[in-house]
């Protein structure tokens, strides 16, 4: 994260549930760079909101938080449900410890919904050109609710541009399918390398990324990983070609001397619980 600083990277984002406010804090204080930070809770009330803004504003060691967003919301009836949270954050924003408020979302349906709320400033949904992790549609639908919600104002920055690590082998057509789209103003991207933050740097800065460093990239160790919230499905068997997937235990196991990396069981996977880093 400090090297990603001093490169340039202004912008990360973060949630509660992601316990990353000490590394992001540390990175700063090692570099003297105050980036813009936003987070996001699950929180749906008062009491939780209260609880998840001020952990940011200690752990962070900021008075403001830039964006704070409820995290994850499935449908305009989420939103209701977590309507007392937000209230919570607009309520701080007037008092002047959070600058914007939003909602982060893997649904086209949150992203229409947030774009008729006047009280919404951000709005971070996935997108990516495969649609990987889309609940409620394709790349089609979302990127016309994002143009709904650009047109209505709001500041969107996409998340998953590579599909959580799955589009990884098609990184220059899924990258610029992004970029290339008006309405999106950030592009969150995860990295673990400098020569990923490189790759990117390049790209985004509409260059060609050196070759020693593609290669670099490239030859990053990686590994698919099947998240706790996995619903067993057993989807991402049936689509493995390569036999590398199996129930054991009532556990998805990979066999990582058959898994390719191909990432064709991530599109498969209902409840996004498979990543490739
Ligand atoms: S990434 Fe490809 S090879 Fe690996 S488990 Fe998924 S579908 Fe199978
Ligand atoms: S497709 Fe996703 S939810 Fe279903 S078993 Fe595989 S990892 Fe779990």
């Amino acid at each position: 994260m400090a090297y990603a600083m001093e490169r340039g990277v202004v912008f990360f984002d973060t949630a509660q549930l992601y316990k990353t406010y000490e590394y992001i804090r540390a990175a700063s204080e090692k570099t003297g760079i105050v980036p813009v930070v936003s987070t996001k809770s699950y929180a749906y009330d008062t009491a939780g909101a209260k609880a998840a803004l001020e952990e940011a504003r200690k752990t962070l060691d900021r008075d403001v938080i830039d964006i704070f967003m409820l995290h994850e919301q499935e449908s305009r009836l989420t939103l209701e449900g977590h309507r007392e949270a937000l209230l919570y954050y607009i309520k701080q924003k007037q008092l002047g410890k959070i600058r914007a408020v939003g909602v982060s979302t893997h649904n086209v349906e949150v992203v229409e919904a947030a774009a008729e709320m006047d009280e919404v400033d951000i709005i971070h949904p996935i997108f990516n050109i495969s649609g990987i992790g889309i609940n409620d549609g394709g790349p089609k639908e979302m990127a016309a609710a994002i143009e709904k919600a650009g047109k209505a104002g709001k500041g969107i920055f996409s998340m998953k541009p590579l599909g959580g690590g799955s589009l990884i082998s098609n990184y220059d057509d899924s990258i610029r399918y992004v970029l290339g789209n008006s309405n999106i103003h950030s592009v969150a991207v995860g990295m673990k390398s400098r020569a990923e933050i490189e790759m990117n740097l390049a790209v985004f800065n509409g260059k060609e990324p050196a070759p020693e460093v593609i290669e670099k990239a490239a030859l990053q160790n990686r590994s698919l990983h099947i998240e706790f919230w996995c619903e067993k499905c057993g989807k991402c068997i049936k689509r493995c070609k390569q036999n590398a997937l199996s129930m054991e235990n009532g556990k998805v196991k990979v066999d990582g001397a058959k898994c390719v990396m191909c990432g064709y069981c991530c599109a498969e996977c209902p409840a996004f619980a498979i990543k490739i880093y």
